[in-house]
């Protein structure tokens, strides 16, 4: 066991609902602990700028059900660079700092994992994204959150969709990752879905559609990842316009409604173990790694891997999504 004095926490890159429940873990795993927490505002930012500050387990009191991170998130460009990641250290130096937090995406955890090299921090990933887009755990604290805010949208545009003789394309967050279009799409109903791991052309899709019977159908919603690689929902629709002229085509942006809100109970146990879990990876003189979920159980994954490669698309959920659309 190491004996760890003092710990940071911060969160950044894209925000995720339940990264204040992480941020609540953690301080107060530290706590539990007898390690002092230090709370960092605005990722990186905050740690080249030194806007550092002592917690206690009051500091967290009443955010474990907000969205958002009430610590601020940041994209920052000086770290990363050398010299950035150099200031960002004295800094830490000076704070006393035996280890670090960092809640936040690849990027963040490619900022972590270079700070530990250069500088020897003991540093720990905790996967917050809504993407679910990471290596290593099955599920990303804010995903199941932006799942069920896509779902009540979608039903909600369903219901005008159905009213009238509309074609719906619906785009959805995921620019290199379909999990958030196919797992929405196969729960609410959707009769096609687009995901950037496919390979579709428009063609392939006017076809399909055709194929399908559904010219003519009473009403239709395609859900498309952000990362689609035919061409997207504005071309979509101008091709679907074109073919099939019974059709009112109209597209919904869902955009950054997804990643607001409450999060759900699920990302709140979520990460309330993944704070205590990067605790007592600290503890357990861990470094560099990330800690996630794999079959229910707490896992760590290096961060160079996390950061790797994605999960795998499930094709047998691939095959659900098309036998349930007939
Ligand atoms: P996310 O963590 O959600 O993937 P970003 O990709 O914006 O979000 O990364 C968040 C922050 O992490 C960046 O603003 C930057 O400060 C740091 N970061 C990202 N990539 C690198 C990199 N290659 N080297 C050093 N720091 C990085």
């Amino acid at each position: 066991m190491t004996q760890l004095k003092r710990v940071g926490v911060l969160t950044s890159g894209g925000d995720a609902p339940g990264m204040n429940a992480a941020i609540r873990a953690t301080v107060r795993a530290c706590i539990y602990y007898g390690i002092e927490p230090v709370l960092i505002k605005e990722g990186y930012k905050g740690l080249i700028e030194n806007r550092m500050k002592s917690a206690d387990a009051r500091s967290v009191a009443n955010i474990l059900n907000l969205g958002g991170t009430f610590l601020k998130s940041a994209r920052c460009q000086e770290f990363r660079s050398k010299e950035g990641r150099a200031k960002a250290f004295e800094n830490i130096v000076t704070a006393e700092l035996d280890g670090l937090v960092v809640i936040g995406g690849d990027g963040s955890f490619t900022g972590a994992m270079l700070l530990q090299e250069e500088h020897g921090l003991p540093c720990i990933g905790v996967p917050g994204t809504i993407d679910n887009d990471i290596y290593g755990t099955d599920y990303t604290i804010g995903y199941d959150t932006a799942l069920n805010t896509v779902v009540e949208a979608i039903d909600k545009i369903r219901d005008t969709a159905s009213s009238h003789n509309r074609l719906f394309f619906i785009e959805v967050m995921g620019r290199d990752a379909g999990f958030i279009a196919l797992n929405t799409g196969i729960a609410s109903g959707a009769e096609d879905i687009l995901i950037p791991e496919q390979e579709k052309t428009i063609e392939n899709f006017m076809e399909s559609l055709q194929k399908s019977g559904r010219g003519g159908k009473s009403s239709s919603i395609i859900v498309v990842a952000e990362g689609d690689r035919s061409g997207g929902v504005f071309e979509l629709s101008r091709a679907v316009e074109e073919n099939f002229p019974e059709y009112e085509v109209k597209v919904t942006v869902l955009g950054h409604i997804q990643r607001g809100g409450k999060p759900t109970c699920f990302d709140r146990v979520l990460a309330s173990r993944l704070g205590v879990a990067a605790v007592e990876a600290l503890k357990n003189g861990d470094s560099g790694i990330m800690v996630g979920v794999r079959d229910q159980q707490v896992v760590k994954t290096p961060l160079d891997r996390a950061i790797s490669k994605h999960n795998q698309i499930d094709n047998h959920l691939m095959k659900v999504a098309q036998i349930v659309s007939l």
